[in-house]
């Protein structure tokens, strides 16, 4: 793709530096769930969490990348896949800077979400169910989309026009429809914290 003549600079800061230097190594924590599941919820009150730990942390969100980053995209099946390409490099870049990527997207397709683990180092990725009821998520609606989708004014709407493909062997299974915020905080820490420290 005519990248052939693009080299990469060799940097004078390595993973270890920066790993000696926050004390934690990086990681991806990978929210996938249907809308209104609790992804954005749980991440940004994880994200809040961590950085009084004093770890360095940062939420990538799907509203703000469809914003910015994938403004140019839509939500056919094509533009869904790319979205993810895109986000999978923008958290190898997050990884690469020591950063504990909290990143809070749908990504409806197990192959999709497969393929962002195959990129980042092995042991650097986990992949977090936000596991909640279709009917309960529908209820919450807390920005009014799934009234919109069952009026068909919002097409390939994941779990109603378009699908959704469950985790088979997530790291972490969260039952948001049962457990409070605050629990599946802890739930995620108590899994990652190993994986970063010590
Ligand atoms: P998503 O990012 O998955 O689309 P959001 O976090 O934006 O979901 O929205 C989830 C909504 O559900 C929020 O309004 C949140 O306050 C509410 N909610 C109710 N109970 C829970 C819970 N146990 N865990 C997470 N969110 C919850």
């Amino acid at each position: 793709m005519g990248t052939s003549h693009i080299y990469r600079y060799p940097g004078q800061v390595s993973g270890l530096d920066r790993e000696r230097r926050l004390k934690h190594r990086p990681h991806v924590v990978w929210l996938t769930g249907l809308s209104a599941a609790g992804k954005s919820t749980i991440a940004h009150a994880l994200e809040a969490q961590l950085f009084e730990m004093g770890v360095q942390a940062y939420v990538l969100d799907g509203d703000n990348v469809r914003h910015g980053l994938c403004g140019d995209l839509g939500f056919s099946e094509a533009d869904r896949h790319e979205n993810l390409r895109r986000i999978g490099e923008v958290c190898k870049l997050f990884l690469e800077a020591g950063t504990v990527v909290l990143a809070a997207f749908i990504s409806p397709f197990r192959a999709d979400r497969e393929k962002v683990r195959g990129l980042v180092p092995h042991g650097e990725f986990m992949e977090v169910y936000v596991d909640c009821p279709l009917e309960v998520c529908e209820r919450r609606d807390p920005k009014g989309i799934y009234r919109k989708a069952r009026l068909g004014e919002i097409a390939q709407f994941t779990g109603i026009s378009a699908p959704y493909e469950a985790p088979l062997n997530p790291e972490l299974t969260l039952r948001t429809d049962r457990d409070d915020v605050a629990t599946s905080v802890k739930t995620v820490l108590d899994c990652l914290m190993p994986r970063i420290t010590g």
